[in-house]
């Protein structure tokens, strides 16, 4: 009986494991964003959860492929063991789609030319081409980590980013509930770059084109500003007493002051409930200055904001 009943146990999973995945399709959905399709026999169990739900795309080493990879639930460490020519490349991606029916991922890149390993690859990417995909799995009972979408009950959401951002807060806004109300600020290299993505009637959608006139951060900063200060700050929506705000004031000074500190201050558990919730992600200075004004100077409480360096301008993501 006992060994019948240890036997009907589920094994354990890890929330993350590799898949291995070849390319099914690339679509060139405009100058600077392409979206892969990835297919591959174990997709079916890849994670359904969504949102802005992050995956790691393993690329392959010139002449040997995968053939080093470690693909075994703990790869990491494995990984990290090699020697330095036999560890093939990885980078963060979100994960755009998924159907698990069809065992199929979908992943949208964003070209910024042959620098980094990833972009390059997806500028080249052709059906057929294999990948590594480290990725949720969906019978893990951790099936829903790498969400940073954790917003409490609110009245208004505040999405913001750059095009890297945007597969993320296109997923985020498709699943909002149909009477949401907000805005979705989403940076772009050029006026080409708007995507035709779903969202609620209540929340606006704002596509910033940088063109040849703009570095990056120029165009989001001071929308996000203009829409706070019009629409929270002047509702009085900056929730934490005098006191409170002093002290987010400092632990987000003394943060910025620390040279190359990661960019990632993400409420536990769920946002405070109540009036907004705002998700940031993109570029690290242009998300820096951001949170600087949202808990310096708007008194946004900390716990009501997700702020993410999704990369750092001049530096691989490795570094
Ligand atoms: C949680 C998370 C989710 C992400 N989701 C996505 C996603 O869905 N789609 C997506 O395209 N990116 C996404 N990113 C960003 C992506 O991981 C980085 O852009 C990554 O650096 C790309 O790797 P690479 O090999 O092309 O360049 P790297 O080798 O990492 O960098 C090489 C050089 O390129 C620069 N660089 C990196 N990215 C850009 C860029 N977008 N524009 C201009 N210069 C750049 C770096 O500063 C560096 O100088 C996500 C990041 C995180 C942390």
């Amino acid at each position: 009986m006992l060994t019948s009943l240890a036997e009907a146990a589920p094994r354990e999973r890890p929330a993350y494991r590799s898949f291995r995945a070849q390319v099914a399709r690339v679509e060139r959905l405009s100058p600077h964003f392409t979206s892969i399709t990835f297919t591959g026999d174990e997709l079916g169990e890849f994670g359904t959860a969504g949102l802005d739900q992050r995956v790691k795309v393993v690329l392959p080493l010139p002449e040997i492929g995968f053939a080093a990879f470690p693909e075994v639930d703990d790869w990491y460490p494995a990984w990290r063991e090699l020697p330095q020519e036999l560890r093939n490349p990885f980078r963060t991606y979100t994960v755009r789609a998924v159907r698990p029916d069809a065992r199929e991922v979908d992943i949208v890149f964003v070209g910024h030319g042959d620098g980094g390993p990833a972009s390059a690859w997806a500028a080249h990417a052709a059906p057929g081409d294999e990948l590594v995909l480290i990725g949720p799995d969906e019978l893990s009972a951790g099936r829903t980590s790498g969400i940073d979408w954790r917003p409490g009950e609110v009245e208004t959401y505040v999405l913001a980013g750059d095009e890297t951002a945007a597969p993320a807060i296109a997923s985020i806004l498709g699943a909002l509930p149909d009477d949401a109300s907000g805005v979705a600020l989403i940076e772009v290299p050029s006026i080409d770059d708007r995507l035709e993505i779903r969202a609620p009637a209540g929340v606006e959608v704002r596509w910033l084109a940088r063109d040849a006139h703009h570095t990056h951060g120029e165009r989001l900063v001071p929308a996000v500003r203009d829409w706070v200060v019009r629409h929270l700050a002047a509702r009085g929506l900056a929730r934490a007493t005098d006191e409170e705000r002093a002290a987010m004031a400092l632990a987000a000074a003394e943060h910025d002051d620390v040279p190359d500190a990661p960019l990632w201050d993400v409420p536990e558990g769920h946002s405070l409930d109540g009036d907004c919730y705002a998700w940031l992600a993109g570029e690290a200075s242009a998300i820096t200055t951001l949170r600087r004004f949202l808990v310096r100077e708007a008194g946004l409480d900390r716990r009501q904001v997700a702020f993410m360096g999704y990369w750092r301008l001049g530096r691989a993501e490795l570094d």
